[in-house]
């Protein structure tokens, strides 16, 4: 049995206070036994206040991007030595919005992913089509070039490290959502991508979130599917009430 995860991607919002605030209700609504890893990544500048805040509950902290050099002249970046020397083990990778307005390449997240696991960090790895490569039927090939490129030159063991996330570009922030059998076979269709490459072991136990429009009345469907292990949430991560509710689905 995989754990699932549900995982809030909270994006460029919420300053000191409103971290602070939405941290203290998702402490009290999320049960502090749940079954389900839960992961929060808040902006850059709240992430070493958050990950104190978190240290004694179920609620774990991601970063949601870093650079992938160790340190030096890069203006405005941080690397995943800062990240952990602020308690932080996992960072998200490979946005859809870092790759299309950041123009991060499928290289650049591979160089990322590597200086993650050298930090012996977790990495959540976002991939997805675009909209016109679903209606031109090219999306399997697309997701499969993604994996690929991004993290087919790692080892066996560093699969311990990588939760997958696939997110159709044109469900994310749309309120469009995969249907729960298309996420189905794209999932399947990652899973068995990995087992070609790394075996049945690594396939069956990597987890493959779901992301794109996930809400409280959609996650239960979703989550049910076979190959669905939680969910990479954007817009519902935002409110207590409907992430809570989310992770409640999972
Ligand atoms: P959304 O975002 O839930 O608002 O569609 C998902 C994401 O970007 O990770």
């Amino acid at each position: 049995m995989r754990t699932k995860i549900v995982a809030g991607n909270w994006k460029m919002h919420k300053n000191a206070e409103e971290t602070e605030d939405l941290l203290n209700e998702l402490i009290d609504r999320i049960p502090g036994d749940t079954d389900v890893r839960v992961i929060v990544a808040p902006t850059f500048v709240n992430l070493a206040s958050a990950a104190d805040h978190l240290e004694f509950t179920p609620i774990e902290v991601a970063a949601q991007n870093m650079h992938q050099a160790e340190s030096g002249a890069y203006t405005g970046e941080i690397s995943a030595g800062m990240l952990k020397s602020v308690g932080v083990n996992i960072v998200i990778l490979g946005h859809s919005e870092r790759r299309s307005y950041f123009h991060e390449t499928d290289a650049t997240i591979a160089f990322k992913t590597d200086a993650a696991l050298q930090h012996d960090m977790e990495v959540i790895f976002c991939f997805g089509e675009e909209l016109k490569d679903r209606q031109s039927g090219n999306h399997f090939n697309i997701v499969e070039n993604q994996l690929r490129d991004g993290l087919f030159h790692l080892e066996e063991k560093d699969w311990e490290q990588i939760i997958l996330a696939y997110e159709p570009v044109w469900a994310i922030g749309t309120g469009e959502t995969a249907t729960p059998d298309q996420a189905q076979e794209m999932h399947a269709f990652i899973r068995e991508t990995v087992r070609q490459k790394y075996g049945s072991d690594i396939a069956e136990n990597v987890r493959i979130l779901y992301g794109g429009s996930v809400k409280p009345d959609n996650a239960r469907e979703i989550f049910s599917k076979p190959d669905v292990d939680g969910g990479l949430i954007g817009g519902a991560a935002l409110k207590a009430t409907d992430f809570a509710a989310i992770v409640a689905s999972a």
